[in-house]
């Protein structure tokens, strides 16, 4: 298996393309193995597989797990999922249930610093109701012409300390774990690359993850730059995780990488696709 990509998004959570488009461009850009990773929702996954069915390319059930963990937010991707689980799905049910209010405190936040109707612009750019998030504002934030480009308003609007910016409760680290594991998946660290933590966060991160009997870490990843991907492939030899690859594509200009086109793994690495049964 050479062309394996285990993190992408859906209209299901905040990605541009409806799951079966996704497949096909996915099949398109010579994937083998795919799997969706939807924000908190697996509401994606029977129409992903029919297409790979149909096209016929390897699908993964899969999920990224909004986690708050020592004041940062974290993203856990479960691979592998059972989406019928029911803990799996209680538990993401609870984790998107404040996603609503939340969007409601964005926009008064927004509308403080003198940006007015940001949710009812936020919500024209939403494909799942129980899915708004910072993408669909920060898309319409950049209709209304407030930045250049979706990166720019993350900069200046979205994140830690900028007017739209509100804080939020996930869930805890060991639920997120927990409900993938129960639910027979593997659980990765999404894109460490992009969370702001010293080295000593970091360690702590991977230490507690490993307790968790955490599995695997995304080594590459579309967010991360040459000295990231050698600094989470140390990572992964360190704990013994398995490695995964993953663009995080969301849509054509909007992501810096394509479906299928992140780097290869190191060579030296356990692909994570390979505790992913058949
Ligand atoms: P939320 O879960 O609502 O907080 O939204 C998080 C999503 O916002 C991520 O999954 C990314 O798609 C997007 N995002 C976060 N930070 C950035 C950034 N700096 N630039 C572009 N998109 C970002
Ligand atoms: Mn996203
Ligand atoms: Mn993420
Ligand atoms: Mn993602």
């Amino acid at each position: 298996m050479t062309n394996v990509d285990l993190h992408c998004h859906s209209t299901v959570s905040d990605g541009l393309l409806a799951p079966r488009e996704l497949v096909r461009r996915a099949a398109a850009n010579g994937v083998e193995m795919l799997a969706l990773t939807d924000h908190d929702h697996l509401g994606g996954l029977a129409e992903a597989r029919d297409e790979a069915d149909a096209l016929g390319i390897r699908f993964v059930n899969g999920v990224e797990v909004s986690v708050s963990w020592g004041g940062l937010t974290i993203h856990v991707v479960g691979l592998g999922v059972d989406a019928a689980n029911i803990d799996l799905a209680q538990g993401l049910a609870a984790v998107r249930q404040g996603r609503d209010l939340r969007a409601l405190r964005m926009a008064d936040s927004l509308a403080a610093s003198g940006i007015r109707g940001a949710y009812e612009g936020a919500l024209r750019y939403v494909g799942n109701p129980a899915l708004v998030s910072r993408s669909h504002f920060a898309r319409w934030l950049v209709e209304k012409r407030y930045a250049r480009n979706v990166a720019n308003v993350f900069e200046h609007y979205l994140l830690r300390g900028k007017p739209g910016y509100v804080e939020h409760q996930w869930c805890a680290l060991e639920e997120a774990v927990d409900w993938i594991h129960s639910a027979g998946g593997v659980a990765v660290v999404a894109h460490p690359g992009r969370y702001r933590m010293s080295g000593d966060e970091r360690d702590r991160l991977f230490a507690a993850f490993k307790t968790l009997r955490g599995d695997a870490v995304e080594v590459v990843a579309g967010a991360h730059d040459h000295a990231a991907v050698r600094e989470y492939a140390r990572v992964a030899r360190k704990y013994g995780f398995a490695a995964s690859r993953a663009s995080d594509f969301h849509g054509a200009g909007e992501s810096a990488v394509d479906v299928g086109r992140a780097a290869p793994l190191p060579p030296d690495l356990e692909p994570v696709w390979e505790r992913l049964a058949a």
